[in-house]
């Protein structure tokens, strides 16, 4: 049963035990989302993980939105986190909502009380907390924690009903206020909530079970096996134990922590998320500087390369942060193999064939690939007019400089070498045009008895077709962003995340498929952004340089 691609972690050993000693037949995880924001690459992890270890195990992974906070939760996440899901490539076995188990948990939270393990408690919000003591002091009962039965019932019932203002009362668990877990001391089991509409519910319930509470059971009603949760829940799994033991059902998942994921120049809270959508940072949850599943997409992500990124970091007991530098080796490698080579100057500058006769054009062949042929080829246009970068000619260079100089010798991918005769300069200085000739000769192989110093990009300005290609860079100028003192993570935020260039490409990428991803030969790999494409506009969207650029930030 055990799986060759990926690597082991403590959790497939879990697993592979309980397999083993026939304490499990067969597994069954779930991805528990909260439906208050999108997805982000942390979720990944956990998407990865769940679905993962059901697949490699012949098990089943539901999806179940964890909606016990209505104010926070909408309808439109509901659908994104479906679609994000999917687009990495998994199918849940079941589809619930924590919602869909609201008769139930009341139904046990009633048991709770019959069993004299749960009461209504009338403490204020600013009491409870007062009462609850701290991680040196033992907490206080509450006065209402000897009322009957017969009262809590009443009292619980009536919660149910309405009858009670928001925070006057709560149904609280009877367990220990003087344990050493701040979990364990009479935590709140329900709380009231009149007035809200649930995005499933709408306003039958006025009271809303605790996510304490909720979730242990909705793993229990699933006949989850292993219940897989970050590892701040690690302090909170007595307490998912103590509900599971002390109500009657059939089930008793394990839970098992396991470390977030944190990714350098990037924050990953739903909450800031949603800041920085809100505040206008960036231009939606889909940003391509977001690190949200829908940003990534968008930049030109593959599912395959943030699957094999979640494999990559690995699953472990211990929290850290990691490199921007290992997300980006995933979807180069993926790109590296699978993207068609194509020429797009970033920053036109233009150059004149001086011997090239003016009318003419002629077709030449670029392979699509350079290591795999299969992907056959495209033509490219050359006539007497072309775009070069103007980072790709100096007037005055060292031999270092493996570019276009004053009377030195290029060659043009995929054509002829170039030597660089007259530079062309406008009133203020700046330089307009090249004049340069080209040796006839040159198709395919070297020049004689000369060397050329090195071979750059080109597209004809006759064929050339003009478009917008966004570079992004790191979302924010530190490492670490969130929880820098005194200073929010707004703070840190690069004014140059985004620079828009009007580029020049060769014609085979005008009627490129809306998220068809490319490398653009020496600048890095690009993808034609969907939401441009969807109003007929030609946009490219860099997804990662060619090379790890991240160190020498
Ligand atoms: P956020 O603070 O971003 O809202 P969350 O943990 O509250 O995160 P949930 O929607 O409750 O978000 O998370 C769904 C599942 O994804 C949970 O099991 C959670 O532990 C997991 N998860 C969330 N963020 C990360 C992360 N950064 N790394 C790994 N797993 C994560
Ligand atoms: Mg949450």
């Amino acid at each position: 049963m055990t799986n060759n691609n990926q690597p082991t972690n403590f959790i497939r050993q879990i697993i592979e035990e309980d397999l083993a000693s026939g304490k499990h037949s067969s597994i069954r995880t779930r991805f528990p989302p909260e439906p208050n924001g999108y997805l982000h690459i942390g979720h990944a992890k956990s998407i990865v993980l769940n679905f993962g270890v059901a697949e490699d195990y012949n098990g089943e992974c539901n999806l179940r939105f964890d909606d016990t906070n209505p104010h926070k939760e909408d309808e439109e996440y509901v659908e994104a986190i479906k679609e994000d899901v999917r687009w990495l490539g998994y199918s849940w076995a079941g589809q619930y909502f924590a919602s869909d188990y609201f008769e139930q948990l009341y139904n046990f939270a009633v048991e709770l009380i019959e069993n004299g393990k749960a009461y209504v408690c009338d403490l204020h919000a600013d009491q409870v907390r007062e009462y609850r003591g701290s991680l040196t002091e033992p907490g206080k009962d509450s006065p209402y924690r000897e009322r009957s039965m017969e009262e809590n019932l009443d009292l619980f019932r009536r919660m149910r009903a309405g009858e009670f203002e928001d925070g006057t009362r709560t149904l609280r668990a009877k367990i220990d206020m003087a344990s050493p877990n701040m979990n364990m001391r009479d935590p709140a089991i329900y709380r009231i909530r009149r007035g809200v509409v649930h995005h499933q519910t709408g306003d039958a319930w006025s009271i809303y079970p605790m996510y304490d509470f909720t979730h242990p059971i909705s793993d229990a009603l699933e006949g989850i096996t292993h219940s897989l949760c970050t590892l701040e829940f690690e302090d909170h799994r007595p307490l998912y134990d103590w509900y599971l033991d002390n109500i009657t059902i059939p089930c008793h998942p394990r839970q098992i922590e396991f470390a977030r994921l944190n990714l350098e120049y990037t924050i990953m809270s739903k909450r800031k998320l949603t800041q920085l959508v809100a505040e206008g940072h960036v231009q939606g949850w889909d940003d391509p500087r977001m690190p949200t599943i829908a940003g990534l997409r968008r930049r030109g992500y593959t599912p395959a390369a943030i699957r094999d990124f979640c494999n990559r970091i690995g699953v472990t007991k211990s929290d850290g942060t990691v490199e921007m530098g290992v997300l980006e080796a995933s979807i180069r490698e993926d790109l590296d193999r699978i993207a068609p080579r194509r020429m797009a100057v970033l920053d036109p500058l233009r150059v004149v064939i001086t011997n090239y006769p003016e009318e003419q054009e002629e077709i030449l062949v670029g392979p699509n690939h350079p290591k795999d042929e299969s992907m056959g080829s495209r033509e490219l246009k050359f006539s007497r007019e072309l775009w070069i970068d103007r980072a790709d000619f100096r007037e005055e260079a060292n031999k270092k400089y493996k570019r276009l100089v004053t009377g030195g010798e290029v060659r043009l991918r995929n054509a002829y070498t170039i030597i660089c005769e007259k530079v062309v300069k406008d009133v203020s200085g700046e330089i307009k045009e090249l004049h340069c000739s080209y040796d006839p000769d040159t198709l395919g192989k070297n020049p004689e008895g000369r060397k050329v110093r090195g071979v750059i990009h080109w597209v004809s300005a006759l064929a050339a077709v003009p478009a917008e290609v966004c570079m992004y860079d790191r979302l924010f100028t530190v490492a670490v962003p969130d929880g820098v003192k005194d200073k929010p993570f707004q703070h840190f935020l690069n004014p140059e995340s985004l620079s828009i260039r009007q580029a020049m490409l060769e014609p085979a990428l005008a009627d490129a498929e809306p998220g068809a991803r490319f490398q653009f030969e020496r600048e890095g790999y690009f993808c034609r952004d969907t939401k441009a494409a969807a109003l007929g506009e030609l946009v490219f969207n860099r997804v990662v340089t060619l090379r790890d650029s991240w160190g020498q930030g």
